[in-house]
């Protein structure tokens, strides 16, 4: 569960994380409201996407007027596929340095791993790719706990201002201890911003809730009730699909999880950019087929879609049926291409003939047929 810059900084505070002041709004008139009281201030939208500030949606307001007239025009604004409703109006903070620092979950050493960085701000993606060394990496072992000589080693590396590094260090102490106490698959702060006045603050938030704990994160809670889902990942929901979208737009289904991870994969190493996740799981008659479909057409973005299937206990015919008559029930405009392999796979594939589907006789070859015909 992802939570809002908003939520999240709440989450922060609570950990002794130094935060800006600031408040939730969801109109102008209480945008305008809060500014009266912060003096000048950022008015930042709310959506679980990042880049808001190269997109525009932060902005600084000198008085109530221009944080109202900033507010109605952010509002309202679909930006990566949300609309925006809500927006965080905090008191604005100048910057004397921005720097990144992070927790996520490394798979490689299978825990907590910590990373910062002096070239924090919203460039940092370009950091990552072109100079990687620029940003610290610290590996936690759980049964342990984050040490202080790792982080005075991290913020020497880093080439922190050694006037800022000791409240940094106290900030990624509470952030370990907020990662931990929340159960978050990721606590993000960019930027960890140095003001001018040379305090060190948190001027952005991102936490992930690991959802398979929320069971047991009563206070969070609160947060589910005002979650932004992807409207196309509920509706699966909704439906009961496992679902998960993407920002390409080769639409991707298939028969167990851990071939459509790997047809994503393939498809990807082709050149093309899958749409989605989509798992019908064992067994795929007409109906899960025609849902499938249904979902994965939902996202605009989709040019073209790519079942890959593997018949063990489901059979290669059933699912040939299937996928014929779910897609003769609704108006498919888009290229199919099917890779069917395991059992009856021959029967299924003779059936699909004759059909407007496009039968392909390995996975590399089902993901070359579909890039060439729905594009990069
Ligand atoms: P993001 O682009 O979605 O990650 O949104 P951020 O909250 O990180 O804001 C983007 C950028 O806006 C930051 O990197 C800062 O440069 C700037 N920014 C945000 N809040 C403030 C603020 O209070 N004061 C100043 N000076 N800049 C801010
Ligand atoms: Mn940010």
């Amino acid at each position: 569960m992802k939570l809002f810059e908003f939520q999240a900084k709440e989450v922060f505070a609570k950990s002794g994380i130094p935060v800006p002041r600031g408040r939730m709004a969801s109109t102008p008139d209480e945008a305008a409201a809060i500014a009266a009281e912060l003096g000048r201030c950022v008015v930042k939208a709310q959506a679980h996407a990042g880049g808001r500030g190269k997109a525009g949606l932060i902005k600084l307001a000198n008085s109530p007027n221009e944080a109202r007239e900033h507010a109605a025009a952010i509002l309202g604004q679909t930006f990566k596929g949300f609309v925006i409703q809500r927006l965080l109006v905090e008191e604005a903070v100048s910057a004397a340095a921005e720097y990144y620092l992070a927790i996520t979950i490394d798979r490689t050493s299978k825990g907590p791993m910590m990373m910062l960085s002096a070239e924090g701000g919203v460039e940092i993606e370009e950091v990552a790719e072109k100079t990687p060394e620029k940003i610290i990496k610290i590996t936690i072992d759980p049964s342990y706990g984050l040490f202080d000589f790792q982080l005075r080693d991290a913020v020497e590396q880093a080439g922190l201002d050694p006037k800022a590094s000791r409240q940094v260090q106290a900030i990624a102490h509470k952030l370990y201890r907020s990662f931990c106490d929340n159960d978050a698959a990721l606590a993000e702060i960019n930027p960890l911003m140095v003001t001018t006045d040379g305090a060190v603050i948190a001027a952005d938030a991102k936490v992930d809730v690991d959802d398979n704990a929320l069971f047991r994160q009563q206070d969070l809670l609160v947060y589910k009730e005002e979650a932004e889902e992807d409207p196309i990942e509920a509706e699966a929901h909704r439906r009961g699909v496992t679902y998960v979208r993407l920002d390409g737009n080769i639409g991707i289904i298939g028969n167990g999880a851990g071939l459509v991870m790997t047809t994503l994969d393939l498809v990807t190493r082709e050149g093309g950019r899958p749409a989605n996740f989509l798992d019908i799981g064992g067994g795929a008659r007409a109906e899960s087929v025609t849902q499938a479909l249904e979902i994965v057409l939902m996202d605009p973005n989709v040019t073209g879609i790519l079942f890959n299937i593997f018949g063990g206990i489901t059979r290669g015919d059933e699912v040939a049926k299937g996928v014929l008559e779910g897609t003769s029930k609704i108006d498919i405009k888009v290229p199919i291409v099917v890779r069917m392999a395991g059992t009856m796979a021959e029967e299924g594939l003779a059936l699909l003939q004759g059909s407007s589907l496009i039968p392909a006789n390995s996975p590399v070859e089902a993901a070359r047929k579909i890039i060439e015909l729905a594009g990069r």
